[in-house]
């Protein structure tokens, strides 16, 4: 019999609708700090890659209701 393995909801940032800004209030909300800067882009108008580490994050879904451009979903 096929046992089907439980996966931990984690966050996932949706670069395409991602503002690269490099003071996201999602990534400063989250109590554990799971949500990295990936790559900075820029000298004068600096732009960031944002990524979320799986191993960290716990699901919680805080950053969900900071981002306002709806970048980051939980699956
Ligand atoms: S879901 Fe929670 S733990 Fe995961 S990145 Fe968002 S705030 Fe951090």
């Amino acid at each position: 019999m096929e046992t089907k393995r439980k996966v931990k909801p984690v966050a996932k940032i949706l670069n395409e609708r991602c503002d690269g800004n490099p003071w996201c209030p999602s990534m400063r909300v989250c109590p554990i700090g799971a949500i990295k800067v990936k790559e900075s882009r820029g000298l004068i108008m600096k732009k960031v890659v944002l990524e979320v580490d799986k191993t960290k994050c716990t699901g919680c879904g805080k950053c969900l209701n900071y981002c306002a451009h709806r970048a980051i979903t939980i699956n």
